[in-house]
C-alpha cells in the first residue's frame, strides 16, 4: 500500500511538474526584449499592444498539456546561435512536391505566393515535382510512404543555395512500423523536412485544406530559421497535437517570433503585412486577411 502511495505521489508530483502555466503579460514582454533602440516602425511591429492574445490553457490533449516546453525568448533565439538567411550563398526556399497533386489538393503556385510573402523577401523556388518509383529505395505500405526513407532520399537533393527544402506529398506518410501515421517530419540540421496534405481533408474543405497547408508550411519553415515552439502568445509557431489545435492556431506570427525572422530576413514590417493582405485576399481569404490589414496600417509609421 505504502508502495503504491509513493508511486501515486511520484505521478503526481510528475504532472504538476509538467502542468503549463499561462505567461503574465511581463513575461511575455520580456521574451519580446527591449525595444528601447529600435526605430519606430520596428518598435510599432514588435509592441504586444492589444493587438496578440496569450497562449490560452491548454486542453487535456493540447501540445502543451503533453509537451513540457520552456520555449524560447528573442534573447535565447540569438544566443542559440542560429543559421543567418543568406549565409554562404543559401537564399531561397524551396518548395519540393513529391508524387501527384489532384485538381483540389493545395496548389503549389499558390503555396509558393504565400512563402514568398510570408517570409519575405527571400525569394521561394518551386521544384520538379520528384516521381516516386516503386523500383527505389523508399518502401510502402499499402498508399502509405515510409517517411524515414523519403527523407534519406530528400536530404540527397537539398540545393547547395537552399536555405531550407520543404518537400510536400499527397501521399499518406508512416515514419516506420509500429506507426499508425504522420503529418510530417524534418531534419533541420540537413535543411528538409517533408508534409503530407493527405489528412487534411480535401475532399470535405477544399479552402480549410489549402488554409492548414499554409499554416503547416509556414510553422515548419518558422523552424528552419531556428525558431521554437512559441509558448507565449496564440501564435503560428505554438505546438500542435492535432488538426484541431492547428486549426485554433493563428495564421501570424507573434511579436517574440516575428522579431527572431525579422532579425534574419530585415523586412519593413508594414510592407510585409501588406504582402500577406494582397495574398490572402487574393485567394479568398477575406477574414483572415483583416488582422494582417489592421497590422500594415499600425506597423506603418509615416515620418512628418
Ligand atoms: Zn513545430
Ligand atoms: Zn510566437
Amino acid at each position: 500500500m505504502k508502495k503504491l502511495l509513493t508511486l501515486f505521489l511520484t505521478l503526481l508530483t510528475a504532472v504538476l511538474a509538467w502542468a503549463f502555466t499561462v505567461p503574465t503579460e511581463e513575461d511575455r514582454a520580456k521574451a519580446v526584449g527591449s525595444l528601447l533602440h529600435l526605430t519606430p516602425d520596428l518598435k510599432a511591429a514588435f509592441d504586444p499592444g492589444d493587438d496578440f492574445r496569450a497562449i490560452p490553457e491548454p486542453g487535456g490533449f493540447d501540445w502543451l498539456a503533453t509537451h513540457g516546453e520552456e520555449g524560447q525568448t528573442y534573447q535565447e533565439f540569438l544566443r542559440s546561435n542560429p543559421n543567418r538567411p543568406g549565409a554562404r550563398g543559401r537564399k531561397f526556399i524551396y518548395l519540393q512536391p513529391v508524387g501527384e497533386f489532384p485538381e483540389n489538393a493545395p496548389r503549389l503556385e499558390t503555396l509558393k505566393s504565400y512563402l514568398e510573402a510570408y517570409f519575405h523577401p527571400m525569394p521561394v523556388k518551386l521544384s520538379k515535382p520528384l516521381i516516386l518509383k516503386p523500383t527505389s529505395k523508399i518502401q510502402t505500405r499499402g498508399e502509405q510512404v515510409n517517411s524515414t526513407d523519403l527523407l534519406n532520399a530528400l536530404q540527397m537533393r537539398v540545393p547547395a543555395d537552399a536555405h531550407v527544402m520543404m518537400a510536400v506529398t499527397m501521399k499518406d506518410l508512416y515514419p516506420g512500423p509500429g506507426w499508425n501515421f504522420v503529418f510530417g517530419v524534418a531534419r533541420l540540421k540537413r535543411r528538409c523536412g517533408v508534409f503530407s496534405f493527405a489528412r487534411y481533408g480535401i475532399e470535405e474543405d477544399p479552402k480549410l485544406a489549402l488554409l492548414r497547408a499554409m499554416k503547416v508550411i509556414s510553422h515548419e519553415t518558422g523552424h528552419a530559421f531556428g525558431i521554437k515552439h512559441c509558448i507565449h502568445f496564440h501564435c503560428l509557431m505554438n505546438g500542435s497535437n492535432s488538426l484541431g489545435e492547428t486549426d485554433r492556431a493563428p495564421l501570424h506570427f507573434c511579436p517574440v517570433c516575428l522579431r527572431k525572422i525579422h532579425w534574419g530576413l530585415k523586412f519593413q514590417p508594414s510592407g510585409r503585412y501588406q504582402k500577406l493582405v494582397d495574398f490572402l485576399k487574393k485567394n479568398g481569404f477575406e477574414e483572415e486577411s483583416k488582422w494582417f490589414a489592421m497590422r500594415a496600417g499600425k506597423t506603418k509609421v509615416t515620418i512628418e
